[in-house]
């Protein structure tokens, strides 16, 4: 309804429909006058020649004989009247089926198909848009985006110059206007200037552009561009955009992080502050058997946030067992987690490569994480051409398990798999889970659709692009700052909400309605990793939760207003 109304409102107010309606109105009065004439010419020459026929007979014969349908059951008897007969019929022939289609389509129907492509595709936005988003690609990373801005309520537009493409993504729902990239004019018509954002997701050429158009319109407003390669950095920069991301680099540390075999230490996955969220096997540890509550690991400083098995998140409770298997999420202070790693430092020790698989712009940047980490590595890589590191690298494809053991699968703590293509990814992630079925296996994934496959598959974790990508864009945007930890589960801080101040988190009801896990909490002294549960929230102070993507956006449905 909105829509044929929006198309309407395009109609009526373009000085060209008015013209297109007026002559379509004067046509239809031509039309009204001639079949007017002929109805009382028809009443004239029955009468002369002696029939008598009622008004509607008159009214039904014109348009009979006008539309050629001629049934022959009303006759003129005379040639006047058979003349007469002609006429009609030739002048019927011409306005009611030539003319009347042609101006329908001219006047009418066309320029109301037109309209409706105009109301799905503009060129340009209400003039008092303010706070939104701009955007220029729909890509797995920029789908996600959008997600996440629809959770918080952000609007959004995506430009793009090809009204064919623009129509297709307003059919799926996205908020398009159509433009072209390089003109100024149509970072005007997406009110640039009143945006919370530019972000820019095409190629690195096409980036750069981008950001420099936006700078001739104003010099403001943020500029977030994606860069593919270190090179385009500094280009991009001085193009004008203010944030730079390197996604592949983002993604390489993202599935660098996960790695928790090889040892029973913490691995910092995400950081508020001081306080660290972290991740660590109990393979081998004296953990194993006993529930969380047996443990005291709070006797430590750190607490258990919840226990990673085979990729399914379980949030902690004080009678969950620790099995073999399981990865431990644990947050505390960098001091809690140290003696943390002085306690367990004796178990589990691996010293074995871990090995990543394909050495592409993400494998590459996994073995850069690795190295900082100082965790040894070995590459499988079936391009020579793209080997960087021979020394490191074993040529040959990761499907072959010859290959596999080569590079040390029987030994190896983790398999990182990071090709581009998530069907091989899963295939690999099947065979190493098959010849090893007790490895840490991580993936990348490129689609957020194809990561339960991959955890039906065997991997313990996945790393999706769409999402690793889409935070850290999210995050530029301080609302609040949003770390993915992996798999969809998220740390992130907000204001204590009204309905929550005064009571005490053990009283708060917030995990029980939203699946929310509160990991720290800021007031004025600065924040507290792992508040104890009597701690009272008071109004202003703030909350680091963590939680998955269910979770979190439980708790903006029911506290976004009050945050
Ligand atoms: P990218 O396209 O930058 O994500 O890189 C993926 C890398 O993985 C490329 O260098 C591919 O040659 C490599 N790759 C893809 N499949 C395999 C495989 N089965 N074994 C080893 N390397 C692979």
């Amino acid at each position: 309804m909105k829509s044929i109304a929006t198309q309407l409102l395009i109609l009526t107010s373009q000085r060209r429909t008015q013209r297109n309606l007026k002559v379509l109105g004067w046509f239809m009065l031509i039309l009204f006058a001639l079949m007017s004439i002929h109805f009382v010419l028809f009443h004239v020459i029955m009468e002369y020649e002696g029939q008598e026929h009622s008004l509607m007979t008159g009214l039904y014969w014109v348009i009979m004989t006008m539309s050629t349908t001629g049934f022959g059951e009303i006759r003129f008897s005379s040639d006047l009247g058979r003349i007469f007969t002609i006429f009609v019929i030739i002048s019927g022939t011409i306005f009611l089926l030539a003319l009347l289609p042609f101006m329908f389509i001219q006047f009418f129907y066309a320029p109301w198909m037109e309209a409706q492509t105009a109301a799905r595709t503009p060129r340009s936005l209400p003039e008092d848009t303010t706070d939104h988003i701009v955007l220029t690609r729909l890509d797995p990373v920029t789908e996600a985006l959008i997600a996440k801005l629809k959770q918080v309520g952000q609007s959004y537009v995506m430009i793009v110059p090809d009204v064919e493409q623009a129509r297709k993504l307003h059919d799926m729902d996205v908020r398009v206007m159509v433009g072209e990239l390089d003109d100024p004019a149509t970072f005007e018509a997406a009110r640039v200037r009143k945006s919370a954002m530019v972000v820019t997701t095409r190629s690195d050429a096409q980036d750069t552009t981008v950001a420099f158009t936006v700078r001739a319109v104003c010099e403001r407003v943020p500029v977030v561009a994606t860069a593919d390669l270190g090179a385009s950095v500094p280009i991009l920069e001085l193009a004008g955009a203010t944030s730079v991301v390197r996604l592949d680099q983002v993604m390489g540390q993202a599935l660098a992080r996960c790695i928790a075999g090889g040892d029973a230490l913490t691995h910092v996955v995400a950081r508020f502050d001081n306080l660290l969220i972290a991740e660590a096997s109990a393979a081998r540890t004296p953990l194993i058997g006993k529930s969380l509550r047996e443990n005291q690991l709070r006797e430590l400083g750190v607490s258990v946030v919840g226990l990673w098995d085979r990729g399914a998140f379980r949030p902690a409770r004080p009678d969950t067992v620790v099995d073999e298997r399981s990865v431990m999420l644990l947050a505390g202070s960098a001091s809690q987690l140290e003696r943390y790693d002085e306690h367990f430092a004796i178990y589990n020790v691996s010293g074995e490569p871990v090995i990543v698989i394909g050495n592409g712009r993400i494998g590459q940047a996994t073995a850069k994480a690795l190295q900082l980490r100082g965790i040894d590595f070995r590459i499988i890589e079936k391009s020579e051409r793209r080997v960087t590191m021979p020394e490191k690298t074993i040529v040959g494809d990761a499907a072959e398990p010859r290959i596999l053991e080569e590079a040390g699968l029987s030994k190896a703590p983790t398999v990182v798999i990071t090709t581009n293509a998530d069907d091989t990814n899963l295939y690999l992630t099947l065979l190493c889970r098959k010849l090893r079925p007790d490895i840490e296996v991580i993936a990348r994934c490129t689609l957020d659709k194809h990561v339960p496959a991959l955890h039906r598959a065997g991997a313990d974790f996945v790393q999706s692009f769409a999402t690793i990508g889409a935070s850290s864009i999210y995050n530029l945007l301080q609302h609040g700052r949003l770390v993915t930890v992996a798999q969809g589960l998220e740390v992130f801080d907000t204001k204590v909400p009204s309905s929550l101040a005064g009571k005490r988190i053990i009283d708060s009801g917030l995990r029980e309605a939203t699946g929310c896990t509160i990991v720290g909490y800021r007031d004025q002294g600065g924040l507290t990793a792992n508040p104890p549960a009597t701690t009272v929230l008071e109004p202003g102070h703030e909350l680091v939760l963590i939680g998955d993507l269910e979770a979190r956006e439980a708790f903006l449905a029911k506290y976004a207003e009050q945050a």
